[in-house]
């Protein structure tokens, strides 16, 4: 009889609720373990936020178009933006990789030249990692771990019924980079006399090839005397991370998809490839952006603030999670998380 079961059956986070559905933590300092942006531990005065992402060769990057120093700049900023979704500050990275005889010394070098850019310009320190050789490609992975004041401490599971619910920055810009990118090679691998045509693209190139993590937001919510009451990073959509944050919380939510923001590149380039610039901002993912919930007293203190757009708010359970479309017709929204594992099914 053959009982074996498809992991793609069950998709990526089917597969982490599976594997971790009975882990039982046994240290009274392990305040919060699988389920959030980062794990939470006592440490006395604050909580320590741990956190690690694995990106690999093939699945996250492909490096006939992302330039080594950038990728070693983006696999610190992918750590970092989870810490600064618990409302934390990161303080110390390590770093891992594996790496095929394909790769020069030079070429490790770029890559650790983007990871110390990282590491400056967040002021984080590097302490550690491992070296290996590796079959295929190459692999990283890095850990961050960051501090956060006891009573400042944000998880995806606090959003209560009425909050709004508000994005920082602008969706969608990171998808359309990489369908740019994958565009431009997929003529030069048919032509390879032809140049890469990326002009008057650097925005969304530059969310796809070198995102930033939403530090200063982070900052401005201190600023503003502002605790979210959820959060969470968006890396896998908008939508998806919807999900997560109401699953989290036990709640429902609303968007309003004419609230959604959207950059004019970003828009004008989803009208060129024939995609629907709402549906590319909801499931596009990669965009670093930080999704979080505010009671609606703290409305005053968001308002007109150019790092915030409240795209709506949160519901009783019980009402599901709604888009509304601009035509007043609500939709349940549904993620088509763009995580390596569908990614995959796309063949991307
Ligand atoms: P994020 O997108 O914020 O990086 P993930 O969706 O990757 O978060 O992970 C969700 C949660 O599951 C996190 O708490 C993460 O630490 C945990 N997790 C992911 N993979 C594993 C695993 N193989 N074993 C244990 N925990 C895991
Ligand atoms: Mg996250």
């Amino acid at each position: 009889m053959d009982n074996k079961t498809e992991i793609t059956s069950l998709g990526e986070f089917g597969l982490i609720n599976h594997l971790t559905k009975d882990n039982k933590t046994n240290h009274p300092e392990t305040i919060k373990a699988i389920g959030d942006d980062a794990a939470v531990i006592d440490t006395g005065d604050k909580y320590m936020l741990v956190s690690t992402d694995l990106l690999l060769e093939g699945i996250h990057f492909d490096l006939s178009y992302c330039p080594l120093k950038h990728l070693g700049y983006k696999s610190i900023i992918v750590n970092l933006s989870d810490i600064y979704a618990m409302n934390g500050q990161p303080k110390q990275v390590t770093v891992s990789i594996g790496m095929s005889n394909r790769f020069s010394l030079e070429a490790i070098e770029e890559l650790y030249e983007g990871i110390y850019l990282a590491c400056k310009q967040y002021n984080v320190d590097l302490v550690g990692g491992d070296t290996s050789s590796s079959r295929q490609g190459l692999v990283i992975s890095v850990t961050a771990v960051g501090e956060v004041s006891k009573d400042k401490v944000t998880y995806r599971s606090g959003a209560k019924p009425n909050d709004l619910l508000v994005v920082s920055g602008d969706l969608g810009g990171s998808f359309m980079g990489l369908q740019i990118l994958e565009r431009e090679k997929s003529v030069f691998t048919e032509n390879p006399k032809i140049q890469p045509d990326l002009g008057g693209n650097d925005y969304v190139l530059e969310r796809q090839l070198k995102p930033e993590a939403r530090k200063d937001v982070i900052e401005q919510l201190d600023l503003l005397q502002i605790k979210p009451t959820s959060m969470i990073d968006i890396s896998d959509g908008l939508a998806s991370e919807t999900i997560h944050l109401c699953q989290q919380s036990k709640c429902g939510a609303s968007i309003y998809d004419e609230k959604i923001p959207i950059d004019h590149t970003t828009y004008n380039l989803a009208r060129d490839f024939e995609l629907d610039p709402s549906v590319i901002a909801l499931n596009g993912g990669e965009d670093y952006e930080l999704l979080f919930t505010i009671a609606q007293s703290d409305y005053e203190k968001i308002k007109g603030s150019p790092y915030f757009t409240i795209i709506g708010h949160i519901t009783d359970q019980s009402l599901g999670i709604n888009l509304i479309a601009k035509n007043g017709t609500s939709h349940e929204l549904t993620a088509q998380g763009w995580d390596a594992f569908l990614r995959k099914q796309k063949g991307l």
